[in-house]
């Protein structure tokens, strides 16, 4: 008996027939069960409607929206004194969020600038504080983090703001910063759920949904208590951390759809078996595509080693005239959206938590055939 294209995503294995291999950073590829069970309930969900025509503040529509909390308080084991916002705006949303919601006027922030993303957040800081760069790593054209003895804090600082994951860049910090009584505040838009998290040690989380959660839409802000409260005069109230909490996320009507979507992907994670499971999936992804990289002369990977993204790779071929050939070529099997950020050119595999070890497996076995007709 052949078992169904959901069986099969669930069981971990694929069947290429159905749907390609979706490489892109985002938005990017969903679990196929998540995205057949929408498509199941999309037009008839619970009473004969979709979940999209439906109030926010029925109780059919709270019951997702408590799940989906709970769900992911659960997969993220996070401590009380917490609150999780659903956001909008994107992560771009939070660049200002934060220091209106968590410094004052005239105050100073400190920054880790490791690339594309952070250099983001910082250009929009400067709108609102006074951005002090901890660390920058121009030096390596953004192919390393720094190390913790690297980093020039600053005591008085309203908070550190850094990007575990540069999804451009493919460098992912392999420490969580430690900042001692100034708040820790991570932009984890694609590295958020891929494994475990000690939540404890940050002050603020944001991720727009985009990349690892579901559709875009949601942002997803997780705030220590003791942070909310504080926005400066003006802050408008959609992007005040208290007023959101204490609105229960539903200040305003939020993005029901991108939330229902969103909890189902957080359940499909539980199914799995939470993120240990996931990390040891992702780990095991990314460590084939690197090896296949590095045991090649003709794939290069420009990232240090010892901070490696788990789920972005950039990689460039020796002979980049082939580009557009290689793009076709993986296109035609199967294997899409492999180029790179147009800011940088070359190509980059997103292997998100959809991302099936099939599918790394299928890319590596096309770049070592297209090596041997073209290397
Ligand atoms: C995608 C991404 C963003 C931008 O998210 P938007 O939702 O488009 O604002 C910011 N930071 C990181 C790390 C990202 O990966």
């Amino acid at each position: 008996m052949e078992m169904a294209g959901r069986e099969l995503a669930e069981a971990g294995s694929w069947d290429i027939g159905v749907r390609v291999f979706n490489f892109s950073a985002g938005p990017a590829m969903l679990p196929l069960p998540v995205l057949e069970q929408v498509r199941d309930e999309l037009v008839e969900w619970q009473g004969g409607v979709s979940v999209m025509e439906v109030s926010h503040r029925g109780k059919d529509f709270l019951a997702v929206a408590e799940r989906a909390e709970a769900d992911l308080r659960e997969l993220l084991a996070i401590p009380p004194g917490y609150r999780v916002l659903f956001m909008q705006g994107g992560a771009t949303g939070q660049f200002s969020a934060v220091p209106l919601n968590l410094a004052h006027t005239g105050a100073s922030a400190d920054y880790i600038d490791t690339g594309h993303w952070s250099g983001r957040a910082i250009g929009e800081a400067r709108r609102f504080v006074t951005v002090h760069i901890a660390a920058d790593e121009a030096a390596t054209n953004y192919s390393t983090a720094p190390a913790q003895s690297a980093l020039n804090l600053t005591p008085d600082a309203a908070y550190v703001h850094y990007t575990p994951n540069e999804t451009i860049g493919g460098v992912e910090f392999p420490y969580v910063p430690a900042t001692g009584d100034v708040p820790l505040v991570a932009d984890m838009s694609s590295t958020i759920l891929s494994r475990p998290l000690d939540v404890a040690r940050f002050g603020l989380i944001y991720a727009c949904a985009q990349k690892n959660i579901g559709p875009s839409g949601v942002t997803i802000v997780i705030v220590r208590e003791d942070l909310l409260g504080r926005a400066r005069p003006g802050t408008p109230s959609v992007f005040d951390y208290r007023a959101f909490a204490e609105a229960g996320s539903m200040l305003n009507t939020p993005p029901t759809f991108g939330w229902y979507v969103a909890g189902l992907v957080l359940q499909w994670l539980q199914r799995q078996g939470g993120l240990a499971v996931m990390a040891g999936r992702n780990r095991a992804k990314a460590e084939a595509l690197y090896s296949a990289i590095d045991a090649s002369r003709f794939y290069s990977n420009p990232v240090a080693r010892d901070c490696r993204s788990w789920m972005n790779v950039p990689f460039s071929l020796a002979r980049p005239e082939l580009e557009k050939a290689f793009l076709a070529e993986s296109s035609a099997a199967g294997l899409t959206h492999l180029s790179g950020h147009r800011s940088v050119g070359g190509m980059r595999a997103s292997i998100y938590n959809a991302m099936p070890a099939e599918g790394v497996a299928a890319l590596v076995e096309f770049m070592r055939d297209f090596e041997r007709r073209n290397g």
